[in-house]
């Protein structure tokens, strides 16, 4: 008998927090993190009896944004709801969210993993009020408390909910990086996870492959990096699957990720699931979202990443996998372009140029900027530096070594290659006069290589020019002494 395989069926709900001045519905400052605890409240947000909320426009503009680079349909009519649930983070008792006219409607997001690019719809957009922070005391002398912070009640927050469309945790993981860097391009977030403006709720079920059938799905909550996200999906899918293969009915419940112990543990059954009596919001008149303002608003937006990606993949010639990687960040990508722009070339030259720098950006940029913890707008290396090494190593001036060490320097310093190549004193021995008495030397004192040589082991000539490496200190070129080997090799071979 053949064993049944299962699927996983996997949907993603984010919630962004919107880089608005003010909240959501006043006009207190949003930015909780850095203003001391309460500092940032009015009867508004504190939910005070008879304080009257006002929608805030820049939040609705961002939502309709976003919306706009999801393909989604923008609602002409649309409203806020009250969604009640008790809870001491909840100043007013219930959350002004949107229930069933969300602002944006559908569409969708193209993603890639290492198989076939796969599009995951969206359901929906919607614009709600982030909550109260609490923190927990739970070991002081009294036996515990728990200390209220309202700076973030009201903040502005953007719900996006995406259609079960997800089969693997490298796929949500993609969706996620996908989704971010949108959201940036747009500027509407920071969209950092770590930071918890960016955060991911996943539902999970899984079934036998190739069935259609929805099983009752797990909600997992508390994942705080796209790695978490990941792990947690990983021992959910697990989890489950191995209850389906014994038999065992999998519970619909809302379940937390613990980081440290790499589970998920059981938070909320269906049964105590919240009931959130939806109603219109009496104190705001519904939405009108006139088309003239949608078709300003998408006049607005930058070209955003698959946009970017393709262009770059056409204009330089470069692959879609480099292009998805130097379009992940505006910042790396606007990098990119401005290091190719130095230099004035077309066709082949242009290619080279921009394949060299995608090299060098995706390669030691990315690694010194991952080792430092450090971000490209830190850095005193400008884009007219690598342009100006890439010059150094297409005039042989330099090897690809050399490079490397003249490349960390200038990402530390800001200094011009140039000045460093001349402190250092680097300089390629690119001209034949040079190397060929290095490459003599080097077959005569090495008669075992050249013999392998002889014998019809290419790979022999490979020691050879290390060898002149080594006699040069390193700063041979090695294609060029390669070519003199060679043809010394040849003459003897001709010669015996
Ligand atoms: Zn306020
Ligand atoms: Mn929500």
């Amino acid at each position: 008998m053949v064993e049944t395989e299962f699927e996983p069926v996997i949907g993603l709900e984010v919630h962004v927090q919107l880089q608005t001045r003010s909240k959501m519905f006043c006009g207190c400052d949003s930015d909780y993190q850095n203003a001391s605890p309460n500092e940032h409240v009015c009867p508004v947000c504190l939910g005070l009896p008879g304080a009257l909320p006002v929608i805030n426009k820049a939040a609705v503009e961002m939502v309709i944004k976003a919306g706009l680079a999801l393909h989604s349909d923008i609602a002409e009519y649309t409203k806020f709801d009250r969604k009640n649930y008790p809870y001491p983070d909840l100043m007013k008792g219930y959350q002004i969210s949107q229930f069933d006219l969300p602002i944006c409607v559908g569409g969708y997001l193209d993603i890639q993993t290492d198989g076939e690019p796969r599009r995951i719809h969206m359901t929906r957009v919607h614009l709600e009020e982030d909550a109260a922070k609490l923190l927990h005391r739970p070991n002081d002398a009294s036996g515990g408390h728990t200390l209220v912070d309202v700076n973030r009640a009201g903040s502005a927050l953007m719900e996006m909910v995406g259609e079960p469309d997800i089969r693997t945790p490298d796929e949500a993981r993609a969706f996620l990086v996908q989704l971010r860097a949108i959201l940036r391009y747009i500027g509407v977030s920071a969209a950092n996870m770590e930071e918890g403006n960016l955060r991911c709720d996943a539902n999970v079920s899984v079934r036998p492959k190739g069935s259609d059938q929805m099983n009752s799905k797990v909600e997992v909550k508390n994942m705080n990096s796209f790695r978490a996200v990941q792990r947690a999906l990983v021992y959910e899918i697990d989890r489950q699957t191995r209850l389906m293969k014994e038999g065992q009915p999998i519970a619909q419940e809302t379940r937390g990720w613990v980081e440290d112990r790499g589970v998920t543990v059981s938070q909320r059954s269906k049964e105590q699931a919240h009931d959130y009596r939806y109603f219109p919001e009496p104190d705001l008149p519904p939405l009108i979202i006139g088309r003239d303002w949608v078709e300003q608003l998408r006049s607005q937006l930058p070209e955003l990443p698959e946009a970017k990606q393709q262009r770059f993949a056409q204009q330089y010639g470069l692959s879609p996998y480099d292009s998805d990687l130097l379009t992940t960040s505006k910042e790396i990508a606007d990098w990119f372009e401005a290091v190719v722009a130095t230099k004035a070339a077309d066709g082949e030259a242009l290619g080279q140029r921009a394949k060299a720098a995608s090299n060098w950006i995706l390669g030691e940029l990315t690694r010194l900027l991952n080792a430092t913890g450090k971000e490209l707008s830190d850095i005193p290396m400008q884009p007219q530096h690598l342009s100006e090494l890439l010059d150094l190593l297409d005039d042989r001036t330099l090897s690809t070594s050399m490079a490397k060490d003249v490349f960390e320097d200038v990402f530390n310093t800001g200094r011009t290659p140039s000045e460093v190549v001349k402190e250092k004193g680097f300089t390629q021995v690119a001209d034949a006069d040079s190397l060929s008495p290095m490459a003599a030397e080097a077959i005569a004192s090495n008669p075992k290589a050249v013999e392998d040589y002889m014998a019809g082991r290419d790979t022999a000539v490979k020691f050879l020019v290390g060898q002149v490496m080594k006699l040069s200190r390193g700063q041979a070129n090695p294609s060029l002494a390669e070519e003199l080997l060679r043809a010394r090799l040849e003459e003897r071979k001709g010669g015996a």
